[in-house]
This record gives C-alpha cells, sequence and structure tokens, in this order.
C-alpha cells in the first residue's frame, strides 16, 4: 500500500510541472515582441550574402554603460551609422540587442554573420548582446528573462542545443566580453537550465 500511494502522488506532480513549462515558451510570442530596424529607425541592408548555418548561442555586452533612460532606438541608430561608416560593416555587429527595460531589438539578419573587432570568427554564431557595461553592472530581471527568450527562440528557431551556449570570451581571447558580472550566468548553467526546464535539450 505504502509502495502504490508513493507513486500516485509522484505522477500528478510531473504532469502538473511537465504541462507548467511547456506552456512558459511561445516562440511566436517572442517573435513578435522583436522591435524590427524599421521601428528603431535603422535602415534596413539589401545584402546578396551567404546565409549561415547557426550552431552557437552567444552572448555579448555593450562594453559601455547604458544608462536605464537611454534612448535605446537613438544609440542603435548611432552604432548602425558608426558600423557602416567607422567599421565598414554592412550592419549592426549584433543579430540582437536588449536594453534595460528587457526590449528586444533586430540588429542585422540572424541569417547572415556577425561582425567583431576581436580574434574570433563569428560565422555560424547567433548573436545577442545586452546593452550596458557587465564589468561594472548587474543585469536585471528584466535583461535575463529577454536573454532567455531569445536563447530559447534561436534555439527553437535553428534547433540547437543548451550545449551551443556561450560568451564571446569563450571563443576570443582579448576580450572581457560579457562581462565578469553577466558572464557567471553562462558559466553556472543559468540560462541552460531555464532552457532546459522549457523542453530544451
Ligand atoms: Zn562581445
Amino acid at each position: 500500500m505504502n509502495h502504490h500511494s508513493s507513486i500516485t502522488l509522484i505522477i500528478p506532480l510531473f504532469l502538473i510541472l511537465s504541462c507548467s513549462h511547456a506552456a512558459e515558451f511561445k516562440p511566436e510570442l517572442v517573435e513578435s515582441g522583436i522591435i524590427l530596424q524599421e521601428e528603431w529607425g535603422g535602415e534596413r541592408i539589401q545584402t546578396d550574402i551567404e546565409p549561415h548555418e547557426l550552431r552557437y548561442i552567444t552572448l555579448h555586452h555593450g562594453g559601455v554603460t547604458f544608462a536605464d533612460t537611454a534612448d535605446a532606438p537613438a544609440y542603435l541608430r548611432n552604432l548602425q551609422s558608426w558600423s557602416r561608416t567607422d567599421r565598414d560593416w554592412i550592419d549592426v555587429p549584433y543579430h540582437y540587442l536588449i536594453d534595460p527595460q528587457g526590449r528586444i531589438y533586430e540588429g542585422r539578419s540572424v541569417l547572415i554573420p556577425g561582425d567583431t573587432n576581436t580574434d574570433y570568427d563569428p560565422t555560424g554564431h547567433a548573436l545577442i548582446c545586452v546593452l550596458g557595461n557587465f564589468e561594472l553592472a548587474e543585469p536585471n530581471p528584466a535583461q535575463l528573462d529577454a536573454v532567455t527568450s531569445l536563447m530559447a527562440l534561436m534555439a527553437h528557431r535553428f534547433n540547437l542545443t543548451t550545449d551551443v551556449i556561450g560568451g564571446h570570451k569563450d571563443y576570443a581571447t582579448n576580450t572581457v566580453c560579457p562581462g565578469e558580472n553577466l558572464y557567471p550566468y553562462l558559466e553556472d548553467g543559468y540560462f541552460r537550465d531555464r532552457l532546459k526546464a522549457m523542453g530544451f535539450d
């Protein structure tokens, strides 16, 4: 009798947990919340660059302090113009950027490789950049939620597993990116565990 009752307790709990997790991630909801280039005042580029095969999800920080009250669309317009005129890149270097309120902005198309000043090849990497300097600032819950949602969207869209989630400094030697206060969330498996709880491998 004891043996029986423990089984009947375990099964309903498992079902409840898996149902609530499955309901958490709605790719279309994340997708529809992304602020497109047209909405932040960017100039979308038409390009015939070969699409790359997405294999990694890689986290960055902006590397400069970004105030809670800063105008993210204005920052992005400047970044796009700087990328094109000063760096001769086709667009902003990242695929997605996240502001202090956790809003997600579209950078360059995720289907084409990003750009970098550092010594790694960003081909195959989905580049997510949290605006701010996380050598100094701490990421806030809205930013951590946005990173999680975006990583889940990438994993869903490109059929990736959580073991390809990493940070810029895992690939390049000459950077501290994404900063000593954001990197531990990669190191201790915070994002991986949240994706796993949503059902990703
Ligand atoms: Zn970086």
